[in-house]
């Protein structure tokens, strides 16, 4: 496994976003099973991609392998998460005829009311939208993005919630630019 970027953390200053790679030979076989192998994870099929908490930490496995990781204390961390689920993923792989494929896994669905509840709703407009409803509902159609809500960017109050609302995007497949 390798680290690939390190990026700064927009909920914490004091900890860093992290993008990495795990060596699992025919990864987008071993994911089905994978994805019913974490506790709590959710799976997004047709896209390709796993995500699941680990503490306060987002961590997005995608089918070609990479991993992003947000709130990360430090590269030595990244490393151990990484080097831990590419370890899972050979244990779960080594041990697939145990799985149940017919098990559904958890699908992961975002709606614009999950989205609705990290945005600051005050309704100030600033986005061009009449409220922050409005907004997120533009926003999972692609009609808006988010760096739009200057609210969320520009006020440190809301670095937590833009970090999560961020973590949650970027999980359900969306492609997030910053
Ligand atoms: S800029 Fe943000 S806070 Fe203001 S209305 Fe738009 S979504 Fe709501």
């Amino acid at each position: 496994m390798k680290l690939k970027e390190v990026l700064p953390c927009m909920a914490d200053p004091k900890k860093i976003r992290v993008i990495g790679k795990i060596d699992v030979e025919d990864f987008t076989q071993v994911m089905p099973y994978l994805a019913r192998s974490i506790p709590n994870a959710s799976y997004n099929e047709k896209s390709g991609w796993i995500t699941f908490k680990k503490g306060v930490r987002i961590i997005t496995i995608h089918s070609d392998s990479f991993v992003a990781m947000t709130q990360i204390k430090d590269e030595k961390e990244a490393i151990e998460i990484l080097k831990e689920i590419e370890e899972k993923a050979k244990e779960v792989w080594k041990n697939r005829d145990k799985i149940d494929l017919n098990k559904p896994a958890k699908a992961s669905v975002i709606n614009s009311l999950d989205v609705y509840n990290y945005l600051p709703k005050t309704n100030c407009k600033k986005c061009g939208e009449l409220t922050c409803m409005a907004f997120a509902v533009k926003l999972l159609n692609g009609e808006k993005d988010i760096r739009e809500c200057t609210q969320l960017f520009d006020e440190e109050k809301y670095a937590n919630a833009r970090e999560a609302l961020i973590g949650m995007l970027v999980a359900a497949g969306y492609d997030v630019e910053l």
